[in-house]
């Protein structure tokens, strides 16, 4: 497959953080649906592509394949119910009204959402046709009501909901969960995106994406009507009449058995009519690049592409294999971040990571150690072979004595040019986010930030997966044209490798060439942090945490005693920040801090999935809350249902008792 196939699964087989197991309201949606599109008696055949895709879910997950079939009463709605069986749908739900004889999103969608909210499926299918895309948008939009209240944005609100657009692949987990593959960033990126927080999963596919899959004969099977229950004169939009489509002899390339295309090589618009004339003779349609669009040479209705109409079963354009230039980009190579003389932690973590990813792929590890000769290189070194790394990259000079983004950007770049990694892992630390943007921007290559989860393909693609749109969704990012593949992970997010005794293994020395004079960025002097004695949350062995339901900034002290009790450090979730009542520096969570504490306790948090991503590596999770079906329950190891406010004074003594030396 291309060069970054994601083998039409997760990356990392899980849900990045999540339980294995889905929530328990999930169970109730069950079923793959595909909506049946038909427009003016016709039905669009990317419904059978999809029923096609649909079939292959349905039956990975052992559930049953429906369509959904919309319309006015004799507006071709009963050919469509018999041709869905044909095409393997073992269900149909049929909503029919005159109200909807021609396309409208506003019936259309109630109709679409009362059935989903009365028939629950796990996953519905719609073509990224016009129609499609409207109605798709609408119903993902409407059916989120009351679950996003906080988030802002049509766009994040419509993929909040779980609707991916203009997928290339479709598979599922086990468990249920839909994976969705599209490309994004110009199609220089794969994305494979996971709904977390919703089922219904929702997707859009555009036409000759899917196979179209072959039609059997069938009888008409369960047919489960619907009513809409609309009227309409409450519907603002009226349709009027038809109006022939000035383009009616419009390019119908996904379709058409032969088509014609050329790109720049025509050398002038002119000679467009060339293809024109070969397409003419053979009955067939024309197309071309997209520069010929650009230059106004053809309708953009006529561009072939992945941002129009990619040939059947293609994926997005992509080269089936690797580039043959990616081949002398190999092994594993973690940054091995030194300051002021120390190791950062996460350098070891990601060592453990960098492990398993070269284990798999068969190549070796390697650590880059860069710093001034005597600022703890040495140590670092010793240290990376202790860790697991096959070989250290070593790049010492005076420079280098203090992180400085210039000398640092260039040591770092020398040596990838040089030895050229196919993998390249920083720590999303301060240090490390400002290093790996740089590095990343002058090489030209593909970064993706605070992962959680990293995976490869046989094939060496990196699938580096992260939190996005405010922690709901899951994207699994591919580097497609460029090598290395840098991700940055946050501290404590990967496990703490076992330290094994081993001698040096081989250093392989770089030089940095660079002046000091060269050099912007001059250090002058160091000032003692106003803030020395900062929350360490990260690496804490004990966290004690309080959320809303503290309910006034007075009563954070609760959460405070508790902590010195147990010598622990405090934190809190994101409102708490942002009301002022804890430092932002003490935020947990997805954009607070991760924290893999021996013992988590958490009063008045409800758990939300920003929340819980930050917290779920916690070895023993206690929570605190008065409302027993708190999300919070869903992954703590231990619940108290109870009021926090009375509680931790209550604890908070015992455990001064407990552990008082005198006791
Ligand atoms: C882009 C984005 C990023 C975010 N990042 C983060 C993040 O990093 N960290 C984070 O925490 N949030 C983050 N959030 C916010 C997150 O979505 C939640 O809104 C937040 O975690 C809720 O905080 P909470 O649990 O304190 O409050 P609530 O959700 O209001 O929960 C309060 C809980 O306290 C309980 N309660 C009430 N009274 C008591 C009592 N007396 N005793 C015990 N329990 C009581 C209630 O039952 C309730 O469960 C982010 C949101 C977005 C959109």
């Amino acid at each position: 497959m291309s060069q970054a196939k994601p083998e039409s699964k997760p990356a990392a087989g899980g849900r990045a953080g999540m339980n294995e197991e889905p929530p328990e309201h999930f169970r109730a949606y069950q079923h793959v649906w595909v909506f049946v599109e038909v427009e003016r008696g016709q039905v669009h055949p990317v419904s059978w592509e999809l029923m096609g895709a649909g079939r292959r879910l349905a039956d990975k997950l052992g559930v049953l394949l429906a369509g959904v079939v919309i319309g006015a009463p004799d507006g071709g709605t009963s050919e469509a119910v018999a041709e869905a069986f044909c095409y393997g749908a073992d269900r149909v739900y049929l909503c029919e009204d005159p109200i909807l004889a021609h396309y409208r999103n506003e019936p259309y969608t109630t109709a679409l959402k009362n059935i989903v909210n009365s028939f629950k499926p796990e996953i519905l299918l719609l073509g990224a046709t016009n129609l499609g895309r409207d109605l798709a948008g609408s119903v993902a939009t409407t059916l989120l009501t009351g679950l996003t209240a906080d988030l802002a944005g049509s766009v994040a609100t419509t993929l909040l909901t779980g609707l991916t657009a203009d997928s290339t692949e479709l598979d599922v987990n086990a468990d249920g969960s839909l994976v969705v593959t599209r490309p994004t960033f110009g199609g220089s990126l794969l994305c494979t995106i996971y709904t977390l927080n919703s089922r219904l999963q929702m997707a859009t596919v555009r036409p000759r994406v899917m196979p179209m899959p072959a039609r059997v004969e069938r009888p008409l099977g369960p047919v489960t009507p619907c009513r809409l229950l609309m009227d309409e004169k409450d519907i603002v939009t009226k349709v009027l009449s038809f109006v022939a489509d000035r383009e009616a002899s419009m390019a119908n390339l996904a379709y058409a058995d032969i088509v014609v295309a050329d790109g720049l090589g025509l050398q002038s618009a002119g000679n467009v009519q060339l293809v024109r004339n070969l397409a003419l003779s053979l009955g067939a349609e024309f197309g071309g690049s997209r520069p010929l669009v650009q230059k106004g040479w053809i309708d953009s209705d006529r561009q072939i592409g992945q941002k129009s109409k990619p040939a059947a079963g293609g994926r997005a354009g992509m080269n089936e294999e690797p580039p043959e230039h990616f081949r002398a980009y190999q092994h594993v190579w973690v940054f091995v971040e030194v300051e002021r003389g120390q190791v950062h932690p996460v350098s070891w973590e990601l060592m453990g990571a960098g492990r398993r990813l070269a284990d798999k792929l068969g190549v070796l590890l390697a650590g880059v150690v860069i710093g001034a000769p005597d600022g703890g290189t040495s140590e670092a070194v010793a240290e990376a072979f202790c860790y697991g790394a096959d070989r250290v990259y070593l790049c010492e000079d005076p420079i280098l004595a203090h992180y400085r983004n210039e000398p640092y950007t260039t040591a770092l770049k020398n040596i990838v040019n040089s030895f050229k990694p196919e993998i390249l892992l920083l720590g999303a630390t301060n240090l490390g986010r400002d290093l790996a943007g740089s590095v990343a921007t002058t090489l030209l290559t593909g970064l993706t930030a605070d992962c959680t989860e990293l995976d490869v393909n046989a094939d060496g693609s990196l699938g580096a997966t992260r939190p996005t749109f405010g922690g709901s969704l899951l994207c699994t990012i591919y580097t497609l044209n460029s090598r290395p593949q840098m991700a940055t992970v946050r501290p404590r997010v990967m496990p703490m490798p076992a330290r094994v005794e081993r001698p040096l293994g081989p250093v392989t020395p770089c030089r940095l060439l660079m002046d000091e004079k060269d050099i912007v960025t001059k250090v002058l002097s160091f000032v003692a942090d106003r803030e020395a004695s900062m929350a360490n949350l990260a690496y804490a062995d004990i966290v004690v945490a309080g959320g809303l339901g503290l309910q006034s900034a007075g009563n954070v002290q609760l959460v405070r005693n508790l902590a010195l009790s147990l010598g622990a450090e405090f934190g809190g979730s994101r409102p708490l920040v942002q009301k002022g009542w804890i430092d932002s520096d003490r935020q947990i969570g997805q954009t607070g801090k991760t924290i893999r504490p021996k013992l988590y306790i958490a009063a008045g948090i409800s758990g939300a999935i920003q929340h819980r991503v930050g917290v779920e590596g916690a070895d023993l999770i206690v929570a605190i809350n008065t409302d027993p079906n708190a999300p919070i329950f869903d992954f703590a190891h231990l619940g108290v249902v109870a009021d926090a406010i009375q509680l931790l004074p209550a604890l908070t003594e015992t455990f001064r008792r407990r552990l008082s030396p005198h006791s």
